[in-house]
């Protein structure tokens, strides 16, 4: 009849409309560049992920990741090659770790991770392979030159470093700047550097030691 028809083309468009605003929203939360989940996907998720850490009397670890040097890598081998390190940061994200992890693009050259059940020391065991892995890549730059990346973190977990996302964000953030200062490329899950972590650092960057500093090596 007439009413059925009109009832199956209204079921149609409502249905159509579905589809839409499920796209609509996907595309709110996602980033276009890498894939991941942009700053409000990941704060929607990270929000329950932690209530049920906190419910459930189990740890959560929040990693803030950086990519080191990135804006002489985009002055050096140029945008798009600048783009190609963050989908490939996206990549690398995307498939590693477990599917119940979270992960998203931040902002700019910033990626954040959530690990649902994981402690400091095996977050940064965990993150630390997907670094490995990363200065090991290849990238191109706009004139066929080959040049390779790093990133630096810091990790927080709850509930030992915070109670809320606002104070994981800080400590993660805290520890991501000090591995900044002390060279980049290398993860930091808590307050300070390990006796092991200090003395790599020192044989790796001798002359950032401020007592070499402005000595034989001179200014020249
Ligand atoms: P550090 O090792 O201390 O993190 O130094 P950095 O150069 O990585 O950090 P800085 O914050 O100085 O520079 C970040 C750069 O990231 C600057 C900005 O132009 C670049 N950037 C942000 N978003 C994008 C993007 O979507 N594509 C490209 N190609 N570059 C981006
Ligand atoms: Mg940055
Ligand atoms: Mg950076």
């Amino acid at each position: 009849s007439n009413l059925q028809a009109s009832l199956e083309t209204s079921q149609r468009q409502i249905e159509k409309l579905k589809t839409n605003l499920a796209t609509a929203e996907a595309q709110g939360l996602s980033d276009p560049l890498t894939g991941l989940k942009n700053r409000r996907g990941f704060d929607v998720v990270l929000a329950s992920q932690l209530a049920g850490a906190r419910n459930g009397a189990q740890p959560l670890s929040l990693i803030l990741a950086d990519i080191d040097h990135f804006k002489s890598i985009n002055d050096t081998y140029g945008h798009v090659a600048g783009d190609r390190v963050l989908t490939a940061v996206g990549r690398l994200l995307s498939s590693s770790f477990r599917v119940e992890d979270l992960r998203g693009r931040w902002g700019g050259e910033e990626f954040v991770v959530a690990f649902s059940d994981e402690e400091a020391e095996s977050a940064k065991v965990i993150l630390d392979r997907a670094r490995r892995e990363f200065v090991r890549f290849i990238f191109e730059g706009d004139h066929g030159e080959r040049f390779q990346a790093s990133f630096s973190a810091g990790i927080a977990t709850y509930p030992k470093d915070g109670q809320s996302i606002e104070d994981l964000f800080k400590v993660a953030d805290e520890r991501l700047y000090k591995v900044k200062e002390a060279g980049r490329n290398r993860i930091l899950a808590a307050d300070h550097f390990s006796a092991q972590e200090l003395s790599e650092i020192a044989s790796l960057s001798p002359s950032s030691s401020p007592s070499s500093q402005g000595s034989a090596k001179g200014s020249s």
